[in-house]
């Protein structure tokens, strides 16, 4: 069951906006792969529609990985554009300053919903040089030109394929100096000569975005810098200028994605800039879109501090392809943090289960069982990234798992195997228990104070490592009163604890558990 070597090319498919089909997926230099994704804007917390995309691109990376290819996955950081600019201009403070914090708060989101970090997240400000060079390289191929407001403007009817990712008509083109676009989003219907590099305005300079130029003072338009930061990360890295794999959310096709290309293809003069785009689709809040305007903004943040394990959001999006749009309700979270627990239960009884030396009386219905489940899960995530049939799969193992232990069957090393495959990929258990073996003595580790008797205090820190270690403190002392025979007191902290969010169990072998209420 583990992949020494990666699969043949082929045996995973993907949906390729390119073609509008599903295409085996054959990287240019195997078993390398290079996956560019479009990472957040950092002028604000990402909501929960950006994450589901970044867990597509999560679930891309780690299947790819589980099936052996070499991947190196660049994530940009958009730290200037019209967004961020305007951001720090309102808060008073230097563009990297108000950046800074936004990037800070994405990382500690990345971690909680265990996103698997990129190997490189480029900032667009620590990348001016290339954007500059690349600049320098269209205006002298005659593809580029400035404009009379001091801008570098991309000239569309002079790159013959541009449209052809988001299936422009290219006769509703609109070209030349009175028909262009200067602002980094724009719509569909105004497909017309964009910005590559901005003329400086007062705002950008006074938030320090603006670099000298050759072409003039300025600052790079959004579109630009994905062409730039990718071209260079996978020319250092592989020397390449084709990227394997690119992927976003189904809004930046147009025009994001189609200025990318235009950009990349008119300076390398390839053909493509990444062999498959992949597109994520968007996520509704009880039926309606995301937004300001509808007050329904939902953040990570705001779910973490809910108190929701990451396994049970991460089930939740698996439990709608990709490219269908994902409905979000309170109901769903409620199922997923249901099917969560169900699955961390199945996983806990797994691990806590011995396996014999010697293969136990149902080896052969484990294994069988394993060899289905993997099957199943395998196919699922080699057709196009199937994330419900791949976690149908789970739960048939959990289902036929829990009989075989209930019948007293030890599980076999490839049941382990198997199960741990499918988890490595999905990752949607909760977080597991916390261990902490105390001494016969019921004592622990000391340091946690502000009760009366110098013990731990009533209430809990707002700090969360200091409210664990609170937590801990408590569970020791239960333990200590248990042992006592003080069983009021021990219940009375079994409470306490479970007032302010924490389970604690008393292992068999005589370690505290403790962990968080999902
Ligand atoms: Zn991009």
């Amino acid at each position: 069951m583990t992949d020494a070597a990666p699969t043949p090319a082929g045996t995973l498919r993907l949906h390729n906006t390119l073609s509008r089909a599903l295409e085996p997926f054959e990287p240019l230099d195997p078993p390398r792969v290079s996956l560019y994704t479009c990472g957040p804007t950092i002028y604000n917390y990402a909501h929960i529609g950006n994450f589901r995309t970044f867990l597509f691109e999560d679930l891309l990376r780690r299947w790819l990985e589980r099936r052996g290819w070499d991947v190196f996955h660049i994530m940009n950081l958009t730290d200037v554009d019209d967004k961020t600019i305007k951001g720090a201009a309102a808060a008073g403070v230097r563009l990297g300053e108000f950046t800074q914090r936004f990037a800070d708060a994405f990382f500690d989101d990345r971690d909680y919903l265990r996103i698997r970090p990129a190997h490189v997240y480029p900032r667009a400000t620590e990348f001016v040089a290339p954007m500059i060079a690349l600049v320098e390289s269209l205006l002298a191929k005659g593809v580029a030109y400035r404009g009379d407001d001091g801008s570098v403007y991309f000239a569309i009817a002079k790159f013959p394929a541009y449209g052809r990712l988001s299936r422009l008509d290219t006769r509703e083109l609109k070209a030349g100096a009175s028909e262009r676009v200067s602002a980094d989003e724009y719509a569909k219907e105004d497909a017309r000569d964009f910005v590559l590099w901005k003329a400086a305005r007062e705002d950008d300079e006074a938030v320090g975005a603006a670099w000298d130029a050759p072409f003039g003072r300025g600052r790079p338009g959004w579109h630009l810098e994905c062409s730039a930061m990718a071209l260079e990360l996978v020319g250092e890295r592989f020397g390449a200028d084709v990227l394997d794999l690119h992927a976003g959310g189904v809004d930046l096709i147009f025009p994001h994605h189609e200025d990318e290309i235009a950009q990349s293809c008119a300076h390398t003069g390839r053909d493509l800039f990444a062999r498959v785009w992949l597109h994520g689709e968007f996520l509704n809040i009880r039926g309606t879109k995301m937004s300001k305007r509808y007050g329904n903004i939902l953040t990570a943040r705001d779910l973490k501090e809910q108190g929701v394990d990451a396994g049970a959001v991460r089930l939740l999006v698996w439990g709608t392809h990709y490219r269908q749009t994902l409905d979000w309700s309170d109901d769903a979270l409620a199922a997923a943090r249901q099917g969560s627990r169900r699955l961390g239960e199945f996983r806990d009884r797994l691990e806590a289960a011995e396996t014999p030396s010697s293969p136990g009386p149902r080896a052969g219905e484990w294994d069988a069982l394993a060899e289905r489940a993997w099957a199943a899960f395998a196919e699922a995530l080699d057709d196009d990234l199937t994330a419900p049939r791949g976690l149908a799969a789970m739960f048939d193992f959990a289902g036929e798992g829990h009989a075989l232990l209930d019948a007293g069957a030890p599980p076999t090393g490839r049941a382990r195997e198997a199960w741990a495959s499918m988890d490595g990929v999905l990752d949607v258990c909760p977080e597991r228990a916390r261990r902490l073996t105390v001494a016969g003595n019921g004592t622990g580790p000391g340091g946690v104070q502000g009760g009366e008797d110098g013990g731990p205090a009533e209430t809990p820190p707002a700090e969360p490592a200091e409210r664990e270690a609170w937590a801990l403190a408590w569970a020791v002392r239960r333990k200590a009163a248990k042992a006592a025979r003080e069983w009021a007191e021990a219940d009375r902290i079994r409470n306490l604890l479970q007032e302010h969010g924490f389970e604690v169990r008393d292992a068999r072998d005589g370690a505290i558990e403790l962990k968080r209420s999902v």
